[in-house]
């Protein structure tokens, strides 16, 4: 196996903390930061716009054609935590955070088209290293030879809670047992898949924060990356 990059994968069910651990590891890292789920949610919004019927031929093949012109950009907002995501220009930072875009993107990612177009420009992104990508697939499929791997987890009731105060947040208000069940078909969904499904990559350090801060997991995932820094300059 060649050298391996300087990534860090954080895949994980929905949830589990991934995206707020990851800007803040992006940040103290001086890294960039990799929203790949957000990427899933722009072609699941227009998929959604375009009307297109996934289980006909006919939806089929539009999707190739929208995935051929598919103009998607994700970028630091004013706060460099914040990523927005833009679709032929327009901001679709908020229209693809609802919970109805997240079941929208699970069911096309599990397009293969769909994955290999994303993976395709998820690389090219991460390809001169020092970012923190963070899904579903990175430590297995995206990026196999990233330096840190890690696989965030927690209870799916903890999940449901978490996500349930971070729509509250931003003035969604959605029952728990709704996002409970959103969630489980979610995860479900997920790592049922053939192509790419959610699981730890063989090398992945597996990281159950059901009943850990959010500080306390960026210091172990910190200890982690600076441990095995120092093992690899042994090994030379
Ligand atoms: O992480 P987020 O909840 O934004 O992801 C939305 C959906 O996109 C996930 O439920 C999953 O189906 C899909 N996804 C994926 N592979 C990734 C990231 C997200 O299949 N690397």
């Amino acid at each position: 196996m060649g050298e391996k990059k300087n990534i860090i994968t954080i895949d994980g069910p929905s949830g589990a903390g991934k995206s707020t651990i990851s800007k803040l590891l992006a940040a103290k890292l001086h890294y960039t930061y990799l929203d790949t789920g957000a990427m899933y949610r722009v072609v699941g919004l227009q998929v959604h716009r375009s009307g297109l019927d996934l289980e006909t031929a006919k939806g089929k093949k539009e999707l190739t054609h929208l995935l051929d012109s598919l103009d998607l950009k994700l970028a630091s907002g004013a706060d460099s935590q914040e990523i927005r995501a833009f679709l032929a220009g327009e901001d679709v930072s908020e229209a693809i955070r609802t919970p109805e875009m997240a079941m929208v993107a699970s069911r096309v990612s599990a397009e293969p088209e769909v994955r290999i177009k994303l993976t395709e420009m998820q690389r090219a992104i991460g390809n001169n290293g020092a970012i923190v990508a963070e899904g579903r697939d990175m430590g297995t499929v995206v990026f196999p030879d990233a330096k840190h791997k890690f696989f965030l987890d927690a209870s799916t009731e903890e999940r449901a809670l978490r996500r349930q105060k971070q729509l509250l947040e931003k003035g969604q208000k959605i029952e728990y047992t709704e996002i409970l069940s959103q969630i489980r078909k979610r995860d479900l969904d997920d790592s049922s898949r053939a192509l790419a499904p959610l699981k730890p990559a063989a090398d992945a350090i597996v990281i159950d924060s059901s009943e850990m801060g959010i500080d306390e997991v960026v210091s172990f995932i910190l200890a982690e990356i600076d441990e095995g820094m120092t093992r690899e300059t042994f090994k030379h």
